[in-house]
């Protein structure tokens, strides 16, 4: 008999948070604290949404989108998580990057990039300080129209050099491009700049499970293997209910973690909605997806350290299309060494490429294949140029694509990171529509990344706690 994933489920709860991606956990988490009864759903088997991971024979771990995030994330772990979460973030030690252009290894923080920027790229020292306060000062509330090629030309005009210094990192940090707000690229830009690029030690794995005990710890139901089907909406615009595995399950308030363009037009359904606001959801655009290809060495074979983060390009400048071309010139390669997971002493390479969904989504079966198999060739012949004898130490090499991620988030069009700024709004403005309906996940590129995501997280609990408060002050008057 199939498993039932939803046995004893209760018929009601306070809140019911919808899809396990870092916001979602989050969340709930947070509103676990607060001391409302809280369902986790999860229509996959593990959690972690895009954080994630997997297995292969031969004890290989192969983390998803664990490349590197802001300092912040201690500060943020400690608060909504835990101490011991908090104390397995570790600094990596370099920044790579090899390209036509130059070639050079940073800390990747505003000291070193300060003393790069003036002695290898020759800018005034006062351009560079301007450039960082600039950046450093942007917040939500300024001027939204402004791109970021704008505020490259400002302080670097005709410098292409120094745009893709600026610029590539931050590209594949979250996809955004030179014609995305200049806000958005100043506010992620500084975070890392702060001190630097971190990991986890101990792998995605010993982070989300960490994060399951904490949630059930404060008491979260949690269901993996739990696709929610419907949000229902009453006639007075309330949530009241989600729909999941045939069950009808009530509810004060959801939280979906689910992509936003879903949980709209999918879950609840336009016709519940203003048209203008319909209008504006369908006006979001998604960001892109990634390809990766996950490379293991053979137990005992090992490489000599060139780099935690290798930025390759082979591109003469730095041009978004051809960063998203399935022709690949462009790849970022991240290096795990025996540190990042101290009980499996692996050597493993993952190499991501920013990706167009519709470069991938309609190749007949036998054509994907045999382009995921290329794919795979194409990063093995590049990455020969760091470690010549990577063929021969491989145990295991395997490429992921947009269709990969579709599959296992739901988002559409495989989106990696969400949508483009507009989303913000869109996303925040959700409960004006429908009572009780929040959205937390990654938008408006500054809410996405393992940083953003978890912060937008909290911030959307923080306001659905007071809705929630409200509510049943006025119940109980
Ligand atoms: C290849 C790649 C590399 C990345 N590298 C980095 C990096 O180095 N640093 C960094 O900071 N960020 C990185 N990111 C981005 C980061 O991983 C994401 O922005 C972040 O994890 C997204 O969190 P989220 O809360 O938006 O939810 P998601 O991770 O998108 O999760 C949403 C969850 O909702 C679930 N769901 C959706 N619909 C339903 C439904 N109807 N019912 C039940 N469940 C549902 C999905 O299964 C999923 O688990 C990377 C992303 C990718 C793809």
């Amino acid at each position: 008999m199939a498993k039932d994933f939803l046995k004893d489920v209760k018929d009601h709860y306070d809140v019911i948070v919808i899809g396990s991606g870092l916001a979602g956990l989050t969340g709930a988490n947070v509103l676990a604290k607060q001391g409302y009864s809280v369902l986790l759903l999860e229509h996959h088997y593990q959690l972690g949404g895009l954080a994630t991971w997997f297995k292969r024979r031969g004890g290989h771990i192969f983390d998803i989108s664990l490349h590197g995030f802001p300092n912040g994330m201690v500060k943020s772990c400690r608060k909504y998580w835990t101490k011991e979460i908090a104390d397995s973030i570790v600094q990596l030690k370099g920044v790579r990057f090899e390209n036509p252009q130059f070639s050079l290894e940073t800390t990747f923080d505003r000291e070193d990039f300060t003393n790069i920027m003036i002695e290898k790229f020759k800018i005034p020292s006062e351009t560079v300080k301007a450039f960082f306060d600039t950046a450093r000062s942007m917040n939500f509330y300024d001027d939204q129209q402004m791109t970021t090629r704008e505020l490259f030309e400002k302080f670097f005009p005709g410098r292409s050099d120094v745009v893709r210094l600026l610029m590539e990192p931050i590209t594949y940090a979250n996809g955004s491009t030179l014609e995305d707000p200049a806000i958005t690229y100043g506010i992620v830009f500084s975070n890392f700049m702060s001190k630097g690029v971190f990991t986890f030690q101990g792998g995605t794995d010993k982070l989300v499970l960490q994060m399951k005990d904490e949630l059930e710890r404060n008491g979260v139901d949690i269901r993996i293997r739990s696709l929610v089907e419907k949000i229902e909406v009453s006639p007075d615009k309330r949530v009241t209910a989600v729909h999941v595995g045939g069950k009808r399950i009530t509810c004060d308030a959801v939280l979906s973690n689910s992509n936003l363009k879903n949980t709209i037009l999918k879950l609840v359904g336009e016709e519940h909605f203003d048209p203008a606001y319909v209008a504006e959801t369908n006006a979001v655009r998604l960001n892109n997806s990634s390809c990766q290809v996950y490379i293991a060495l053979k137990e005992g074979e090992k490489f000599d350290y060139i780099g935690d983060l290798l930025f390759h390009s082979e591109h003469s400048g730095f041009d978004i299309k051809s960063m998203l071309s399935k022709d690949i010139s462009s790849r970022t390669f991240s290096l795990y060494y025996p540190e990042t997971r101290p009980e499996n002493d692996r050597y493993l390479i993952v190499s991501s490429t920013n990706a167009n969904y519709e470069d991938w989504a309609n190749l007949s079966e036998e054509q994907y294949e045999a382009d995921k198999k290329q794919l795979c060739e194409t990063t093995l012949d590049c990455l020969e140029k760091y470690i010549p004898d990577v063929r021969q130490k491989m145990d295991w090499v395997e490429a992921s694509t947009p269709r990969t991620f579709q599959h296992y988030t739901h988002h559409p069009a495989g989106a990696s990171f969400g949508t483009k700024f507009e989303g913000l709004k869109v996303s925040q403005t959700l409960p004006e529509q429908i009572k009780g309906l929040y959205h937390a996940g990654s938008v408006g590129i500054i809410m996405s990344g393992w940083l953003g995501a978890m912060n937008y997280g909290v911030i959307v609990s923080n306001e659905l706690d007071k809705y929630l408060a409200a509510n049943r002050t006025s119940a109980a008057v």
